[in-house]
Formats: structure tokens, sequence, C-alpha cells
């Protein structure tokens, strides 16, 4: 067969436009001028390339892959790469948009980028992902840089791949640079701590809130779903600071106990079970569906995209939401949850730990030289609750929920960054 269609988009919102109707509320409520508006609306820069790669059998298949740079005011683009049989560039572009406004609510000095691969690593030896991950960043030789551009994990890829883009990309520059990439191994100049640093900036954030709102953890109960590097991490540092958590769930089911789950013991099971909690015995086994809708104080999406929707949100029982996944609530189902007074701690705020320690990371590779676990801990925490405070403090100026300060802050940020900076 010659052509294979492309596969179809999930029947879903598409992510740019709903992105941007969230940029569109918080740029009114900023009085943001036309032209910083236009400047942000779209992408600086949106990069297609085909790379060919020889697979296992022997046969050349071509790839197509992403990057889009949405924004570099602030300082070099950041943003990881998806590798995924449905990434598609709208929702590439809306995950750029996203990092960019991520960077600006921590307040560390990038801007956005997001790269995507359409592929199935799921069905790819070794040799083919190396081989791809290498096409991929020869293609984008120009774009990346620590300078410039710097690439990180996300679905699909993790530091395995990092450690194949690093060495590509200073092979071709003929030195070393580390700081091209982040999100590496350890002993490749990655950073202690980053690979809980999402899911403590979730916990981290889940406090912060729980305070705001009067909630002590030690009497409240929560569901995770989705138990991968943010769900699993969310769920151990969470039931730490006391939180029962009676739900966990991934793409084997959701897994329920009324004394709260042993989340320790979940994840020694995961480990030796490939990854995945299937067959996990001291909890009832129910839905995924049923897990977002359970009556719980705090609901931690940190699986995918749209999974709170208007199908559902009517339902929603938690008085918390803190989004460790990018983009888990549709735009047509905010209102709904604002109606409700649930209080939503978005992802731009909610996920940003991670970018944190990436930054560190970046810092770190450029000092040549590495901080200890408790100083990489003790700075991201700092920089998470300062963040937090921001963003709540612009919801209580405005008389807007948690999502719309998070954006009215970063845009603010950037479009003030580029007043001074000036166009042409
Ligand atoms: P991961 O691949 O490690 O884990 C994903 C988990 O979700 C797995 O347990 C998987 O089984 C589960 N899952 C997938 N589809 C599901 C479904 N339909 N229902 C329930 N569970 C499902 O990925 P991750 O790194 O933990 O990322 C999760 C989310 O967090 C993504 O949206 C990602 O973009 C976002 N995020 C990750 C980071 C990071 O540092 N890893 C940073 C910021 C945001």
């Amino acid at each position: 067969m010659l052509y294979k269609e492309p596969a179809p988009i999930k029947d879903r919102e598409n992510p740019f436009e709903s992105m941007m109707s969230r940029f569109n509320i918080a740029a009114e409520i900023l009085g943001l001028d036309e032209e910083v508006y236009n400047v942000l609306k779209t992408p600086t820069r949106q990069v297609i390339v085909n790379v060919p790669v020889t697979m296992d059998d022997g046969k050349v298949r071509v790839f197509e892959g992403y990057r889009v740079i949405h924004s570099t005011i602030l300082g070099p683009s950041k943003g990881g790469v998806r590798f995924a049989p449905d990434v598609f560039l709208d929702e590439v572009k809306a995950l750029a948009a996203w990092m960019t406004w991520k960077c600006a609510v921590v307040d560390i000095p990038y801007g956005g980028a997001k790269g995507g691969v359409i592929c199935d690593p799921f069905s790819m030896s070794a040799g083919e992902m190396e081989r791809l991950t290498r096409a991929y960043t020869q293609a984008l030789v120009d774009t990346f840089g620590p300078d410039q551009d710097i690439p990180a994990p996300d679905m699909g890829t993790g530091p395995r791949e990092m450690a194949w883009l690093m060495d590509e990309y200073s092979r071709m520059k003929g030195s070393t640079i580390h700081a091209v990439v982040t999100g590496k191994p350890l002993v490749l100049g990655g950073s202690l701590g980053r690979v809980e640093a999402t899911g403590r900036g979730v916990m981290v954030s889940a406090m912060a809130a729980m305070d705001k709102l009067g909630m002590d953890p030690a009497k409240s109960t929560a569901v995770i779903q989705g138990f991968g590097n943010v769900g699993a991490w969310a769920a151990k540092l969470m039931s730490e600071r006391g939180v029962k958590i009676l739900g966990v769930s991934d793409v084997s089911g959701a897994y329920w106990n009324d004394n709260g789950i042993d989340i320790e013991e979940a994840i020694e099971y995961k480990n030796n079970n490939k990854g995945r909690l299937e067959g996990y015995e001291n909890a009832e086994k129910i839905s995924n569906d049923e897990l977002l809708v359970s009556k719980v104080d705090v609901l931690v999406p940190a699986a995918v995209e749209d999974v709170i929707t208007i199908k559902n949100v009517d339902q929603i029982q938690a008085r918390l939401i803190v989004e460790g996944a990018n983009g888990p609530t549709s735009y047509k189902a905010d209102n709904i949850i604002n109606e409700k007074g649930i209080m939503v701690v978005p992802d731009i705020l909610a996920n940003s730990g991670g970018v944190t320690v990436s930054y560190f990371e970046w810092v770190q590779n450029r000092m040549g030289f590495k901080w200890t676990l408790d100083r990489v801990n003790e700075r991201a925490e700092r920089i998470m609750n300062e963040s937090f405070e921001r963003v709540y403090a612009a919801s209580q100026k405005y008389n807007v929920p948690m999502r719309i300060a998070a954006y009215i802050v970063a845009i603010d940020k950037v479009a003030m960054t580029y007043k001074y900076r000036g166009g042409f």
C-alpha cells in the first residue's frame, strides 16, 4: 500500500482552540493591546520534517515530525517531544503555547515549544527508536540549541531518547553539549529530583489549595487518574502528607479501596508488572469513568487530555481538582465547574514543577555543577508556592477562577517583556 490514511482526530475539542478560548478571556480582562495579542496568538515558528528511518526489516519508513516554537519572548524555548501515533499539528501548537504560559507562571526565563513525531513507540524496537530519535535530531539541528530551543521528554519519550538526542546534537556540533536537552539520565547531566518533580509540584499545589479552602489533608480523600510518572509520584507524596487516596487508575482500569490504597505497595506492584496496575488485588476494580465522579475531596487527573468534559462534569463530586495532566478539562466543562464552585489548580500551574526542575537541570549543566536533592526540592517547592500565591492573588483581584488567573499572570508577564524588548 503506497498511502495510508492518517489516524483520525479523536472525538474531542481542538486543543489549540480550547487553549485560545481561555487565552481570549484572560486577554480581554487584561485589556491586552491588539499588537501584543496578535504576536502571542500565533506560534513564532512551525517546522515540519519528514525523516526516513531504516526499520529492522530493512525497509525505509518516512516519519512526519514537528517542532513548534510558540514564543521566545522570555528566553530560549522549552518543551517536550511527544512520540505518539495520533499526535497532530494543532495539538503540538497548543502544547507549545501551554509551555509559554507555564514558564511565565513560574517565572523562569524560557519561552514555549513542543515537538512531536507520528509513530507508535510501543511497537518499535530500541534500535528503531534510536534511529528515529537521531534522525529527528539531525533534521532539527538548526532549531535546537542550549540558547535557542531546549527539548525534553513527553509522552512516548524518556531519559533514553534524551540521551540519544543530546549525543546526536553533540556529534553534529563537534563537542559535548549537555544543556541542549533536559530530562537526561543522571549520569549524563540529569538533575536529582527531576523524575519526581512534576508529581511533587502537584502535591505542593494540592496542599496550597487545600490550605486556602480550609481543608485538613489528614481528613481529606483523593483519587488519582493515571499512575505513571506524574500520578504515582503525586499519589505517594500526597499520601505522605496524610491524604487518603481512595482510588488510582491507569489504562487497565481503576482500583478503589474504602480504607485507602497502599500507594507504596501499588507502585511496587506496578513496577513488577510492566508498569501497569492490571491485576492489582488489594482493591475493588471500577471503571475510569466511575473514578472521576467518585465521592472524594480532591480529584487529580494525571493521565491524558479531555477527561473532564460536558459529558461527566455534572457528576463530579470533588471540591478541588488539581490538574497533573496537560489539558485534562475541556473548555466547555470550565463554566460548569465554576458554577459548581469547584476550585481548579490549572495544568499550567499544577504541573509546572517538571519544567521548573528541567530549568534547574539546564542551569546545573551550564554551571558544570550538581546540586543536592535537598537544594533542588527546596527551590522547586518555593517556586511552586510563590507561583500559587501569585495566581491566587490574581484570581482574587480580578474575581476569576484560578485557570483564568493563571493565564492572566502568564500573559501579563510575556506582554510586559515584549513591550520592553520591542518589535520591528
Ligand atoms: P506516563 O506515560 O508516565 O503515565 C501516564 C499514565 O496514564 C499511565 O499510568 C497510563 O496507563 C495512564 N493512562 C493513559 N491513558 C489513560 C486513560 N484513558 N485513563 C486512565 N489512565 C490512563 O505519563 P506522565 O509523564 O505521567 O504524564 C501524564 C500527564 O502529565 C500528561 O498529560 C503529560 O503531558 C503531563 N505532564 C507530565 C510531565 C512530566 O514531567 N512527566 C510534566 C508536565 C505535564
